[in-house]
């Protein structure tokens, strides 16, 4: 009986303790603290099988394997949204619920259209049942062991919530995300994903659930749905829903007027780039449920709500030269230098081509006229070329063969996507992007020294390793330029204070092919 008491007082701590760092980003016991807990309620776990519960915290790390997810029907179908990418369509259809609510006040809610796989998520008394994915509406797959991988899922519920209910949502792949997993794939020779939303939907389908709990997906929720759930409208409802424990985010408005909807359109339409993850447009929904089910459904999509789509941000422009660029690992990454375009607001210069490859299955040539477009990733890269604009003196891409910092000849094993450069410890940019990365937030956290400074150093022959970090001294560092007294006292203490962080972090900091975060720790 105590057992039993102590391992349900360690899963509702630490479901409490995954809500606060997840949920509110306000964990309030370290990490230490946390992992700590998770071990002893692993062990007591292990001890006594007989206490087993499906939704137990330590169902996060994942490690069940799905070789067929069951097909199930969903109870309430999972419609489509009628959509537009112009505010005429807007108007007409704002003018035909007007017409169907018989000239009825009514009201919108504004959220943002999230860029993700659908999921329906069902719980009763509190506690998760199970995730499907939309499918063809009708029915989707059973994907809960993959789901219960991601933090921002609850697997208990918190607060006043209905016995048994559906909410909906996106599982999306934040973009910082997104990029460090690509980065690492970039290591491993391996080709890089498109984009997040292709990712995240094929995370969900990963048969390997300890895959999925390594990637940093999260759920967003926009709907709920179910019989007597007590709420009277769309913007409650998400109220409640976050109430319940669910992330939903804050960016939803109520808005009366069309006019309202537009500024939230303008809005988003300049901002959504500082958004961690992506959106492709805005989704408008009729706010009262009351009026939602008096105009109803078509056969794909509700009548009550529709999405407007931002233009896809894509420019064509023409290729000058490529360039190559040498990573900290040797990686060499193809860059188009591109005829500077205009791109939602940025003039762009430059574009990813990622490798050799991807150049001949573009079959790119110098001069050629190419779409840009910008995915994820804050460099935007080429997705096609226009071939019948070739200039008839176009030629060939011809990759490189030798480095061109350090002159050595770059190898391609077998199976990589990706040219090196070997001379790990004689070419100056994977010397730098070493050092650069060793002081680098995730790595040793380096306060006082800035990538920048670390090129200064380099070119003044004071840091040609990362061994050189520590025998800094403030009067050879004095003498260069933008050095002051003040910032060179404070590059050599936090040299002097990175000799705290915990030996994983050292390790990481060296850069060691396929050595990420997670093997160093
Ligand atoms: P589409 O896939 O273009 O037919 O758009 C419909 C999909 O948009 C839905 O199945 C949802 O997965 C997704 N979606 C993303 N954000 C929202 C939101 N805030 N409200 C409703 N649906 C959304
Ligand atoms: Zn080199």
């Amino acid at each position: 009986m105590e057992i039993k008491y102590k391992i349900e007082q360690l899963r509702a701590a630490l479901h409490e303790h995954n809500y606060n760092y997840y949920l509110l980003d306000a964990p309030t016991i370290s990490d230490f603290e946390f992992d700590q807990m998770l071990k002893s309620l692993v062990a007591f776990e292990n001890a006594y099988p007989n206490f087993y519960d499906p939704n137990s915290p330590t169902q996060r790390v994942g490690g069940g394997v799905t070789k067929n997810f069951k097909t199930l029907t969903h109870r309430f179908p999972m419609y489509s949204l009628a959509n537009t990418y112009s505010r005429e369509e807007l108007i007409k259809w704002v003018e035909r619920v007007e017409k169907g609510l018989g000239h009825e006040n009514f009201n919108f809610t504004c959220e943002l259209k999230y860029d993700g796989a659908s999921i329906n998520l069902t719980y009763e008394n509190g506690t998760f049942v199970n995730g499907i994915t939309r499918g063809d509406g009708t029915q989707g797959d059973d994907v809960s062991l993959n789901l219960k991988t991601i933090h921002t899922i609850p697997l208990k519920l918190k607060g006043d919530y209905p016995d048994l209910f559906e909410i909906r949502g996106e599982i999306v792949l934040p973009i910082a995300g997104f990029n460090v997993i690509n980065e690492e794939r970039i290591k491993l020779g391996e080709e890089p994903y498109m984009n997040p939303r292709n990712t995240a939907s094929g995370s969900l389908k990963l048969q390997d659930s300890s895959l999925v709990a390594k990637r940093p997906l999260e759920c967003l929720l926009y709907a709920i749905a179910g019989s007597n759930l007590g709420v009277a409208s769309q913007f409650e409802a998400l109220q409640k829903a976050k109430d319940w424990g669910f992330k939903v985010p804050n960016n939803a408005i109520l808005a009366n007027t069309i006019e309202e909807v537009f500024e939230y359109l303008d809005y988003w339409g300049k901002n959504k780039g500082d958004l961690p993850y992506e959106i492709d447009g805005v989704v408008i929904k009729i706010n009262q449920i009351s009026q939602q089910n008096e105009l109803g459904y078509t056969a794909k999509a509700p009548r009550w709500a529709i999405a407007y789509k931002f233009d896809s941000e894509q420019a064509i422009t023409k290729l000058t030269s490529v360039s190559y660029q040498v990573g900290r690992t040797g990686a060499i990454t193809p860059v188009a230098n591109l005829e500077p375009v205009l791109l939602s607001g940025t003039t762009i210069k430059r574009a990813s081509l990622h490798n050799e490859d991807q150049i001949e299955k573009l079959d790119l040539r110098i001069g050629d006229s190419v779409y840009v477009e910008k995915g994820g990733e804050i460099i935007p890269k080429i997705i096609a070329v226009d071939h019948t604009k070739r200039p008839s003196e176009s030629f060939k891409i011809k990759f490189i063969s030798h480095c061109q910092e350090c002159k050595s000849e770059l190898l391609k094993e077998g199976g990589e996507a990706h040219h090196y450069c070997k001379n790990h410890s004689g070419c100056p940019p994977q010397i730098v992007g070493k050092i650069q990365h060793f002081i680098s937030r995730k790595a040793m956290d380096v306060q006082g020294l800035g990538s920048e400074t670390v090129v200064l150093l380099y070119e003044n022959g004071l840091l040609t390793s990362i061994a050189d970090l520590y025998e800094l001294r403030s009067e050879n560092v004095l003498p260069l330029e933008r050095m002051a007294d003040k910032s060179a006292e404070n590059l050599i203490k936090g040299v002097l204070a990175s000799k705290e962080k915990s030996f994983s972090k050292a390790v990481f900091g060296l850069s060691i092919r396929d050595v990420g975060e997670t093997v160093t720790k």
